[in-house]
């Protein structure tokens, strides 16, 4: 399979090359150059078989030409051996037939496991034949930090360095990146808050001369390989209420678009899908767009379900060059209006196509709340804030007949309660534990370093770590 850029002027390259640039030189996102696709009979035969199975077959199309569908299959045994539910990612049923997808039960307990510990695996391999070095460095707010230093500890082809607004993640979330010791992986307190962790970030890629001489790679959710991953949940849920016979509807709470949009490359898969329903918090960036084709960044707000603080969702574009029929430098000339004046407006009739597959749905953080206790009151069963924006979203689509009661709505649960227990507190009374695998976390021992905001300090940092 070969790779192309949405901005027209990148590739076509390898799965590996796509793997490993992460972002195109463009400025763009990496795509396949077409989405395999199965026959229903071919989706029918998914039926029974089991997670990692069915992992190796999705993916391998993806790959098809470099990693075979055994080593993919071989690489997503690995990958998911730690998680603690022998289904991977099961189903609870609640009324009205709608039914949570719980993609909690990797080491971190937020769904980014599903990718990450998937894509530490392929760069592993990739640069084993490649024998080369690399070097991640990445900004987080919480969830992708943790993932991401969970996953790739312990891997001799790489050095991870995670940097974190020093006193400004959850107690939990600092935790897991802190209480990770192997050699090569680091989590760094900058003094400073989100968006100077990402600036400092950018401005490390952005230097030319220093970005080749330590061999930087970016794991962030614009990498095709940390998308293709979690393209597999959508089939093996939709596969257990009853696809490709019966279609079924997706809810899925938002936030850079990545989650929802491998959804929709299920769909182009071959998946019987109604609808997506993209569940956002008060940052309704997207609920806008879906309104009126008009996509206007506006101040992110904090909020209850902070994963989803985001403005800007970066995989919106894998979506835009889509609707605008692969047309690259459309794509790139509506990115660069966006870049400049923070708004670019679609057609009509492109609109009316998003609308085919998409709706839009949006709640605030007393709408989160309510929703939290409510479902712990009425299905006896705890919520994080992410889920609850999405399980109200799946609720509201069932009242309305968006989605007809013959359709079963799959609605994602992102995160473990546990890993946001000050907000599920509050909201229903209730302190959610965590599960046994992290119980003693919180007791477990710190190390991490901490640096000025100030790329100069960063820089120095990698040079004197890094193993390469
Ligand atoms: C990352 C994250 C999201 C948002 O997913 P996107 O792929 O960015 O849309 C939602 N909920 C939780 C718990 C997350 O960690």
């Amino acid at each position: 399979m070969k790779y192309i850029s949405t901005r027209g002027q990148d590739g076509p390259l390898s799965f590996e090359e796509a793997l490993l640039n992460g972002l195109a030189r463009d400025g763009g996102l990496y795509l396949p150059v077409e989405w395999p696709a199965f026959s229903k009979a071919e989706i029918s035969a998914m039926r029974g078989k089991s997670y990692i199975e069915i992992a190796g077959l999705i993916m391998s199309r993806f790959t098809e030409g470099e990693l075979s569908q055994e080593q993919i299959t071989q690489m997503a045994g690995s990958a998911y051996r730690g998680f603690t539910h022998p289904d991977i990612a099961p189903l609870k049923a609640m009324q009205e037939d709608i039914h949570l997808l719980e993609l909690f039960y990797g080491p971190t307990i937020a769904f980014k496991d599903y990718a990450m510990q998937f894509l530490s695996r392929a760069f592993d391999s990739a640069l084993g034949r490649q024998n080369r070095h690399a070097v991640i460095l990445g900004a987080t707010s919480g969830d992708t930090g943790s993932a991401a230093l969970e996953a790739f500890r312990g891997r001799q082809a790489l050095d991870v360095f995670i940097l974190f607004p020093k006193g400004r993640v959850s107690p939990v979330q600092q935790k897991q990146m802190t209480s990770v010791r192997d050699a090569g992986v680091h989590a760094i307190a900058v003094e400073g808050d989100f968006d100077d962790c990402q600036a400092l970030v950018k401005a490390c890629f952005n230097d030319g001369p220093f970005r080749d001489k330590v061999g930087l790679s970016a794991v962030n959710s614009i990498n095709w390989a940390r998308l293709m991953p979690q393209i597999v949940y959508y089939f093996t849920s939709a596969l257990a209420l009853g696809a490709p016979d019966k279609p079924v509807a997706f809810c899925v709470p938002t936030g850079n678009f990545g989650n929802v949009f491998a959804g929709w490359v299920a769909m182009q898969m071959g998946l019987p899908v109604q609808r997506f329903i993209v569940s956002s918090n008060r940052n309704d960036i997207l609920t806008r767009f879906f309104m009126d084709g008009k996509m206007q960044r506006r101040d992110v707000h904090p909020s209850l379900s902070p994963s989803m603080d985001i403005q800007v969702s970066s995989n919106f574009e894998r979506l835009l060059f889509e609707l605008l029929e692969r047309d690259g430098q459309k794509t790139a000339s509506y990115m660069q209006e966006f870049a400049r004046t923070g708004q670019f407006t679609v057609a009509e009739n492109v609109l009316q196509t998003a609308l085919q597959d998409f709706s839009g749905f949006c709640l605030d953080d007393e709408g989160t709340s309510e929703e939290i206790k409510r479902c712990y009151r009425d299905e006896g069963y705890l919520i994080d804030p992410h889920s609850a924006v999405g399980l109200a979203a799946a609720r509201h689509a069932r009242s309305t007949q968006l989605i007809e009661t013959d359709t079963p709505i799959i609605s994602l649960a992102c995160a473990h309660p546990a890993k946001f227990p000050d907000a599920v507190y509050h909201a229903s009374g209730q302190h959610p534990a965590l599960p046994e695998a992290l119980s003693d976390l919180m007791e477990r021992e710190e190390q991490m370093l901490t640096a000025k905001n100030d790329m100069a300090a960063i820089q120095q940092l990698l040079l004197e770590r890094q193993r390469g």
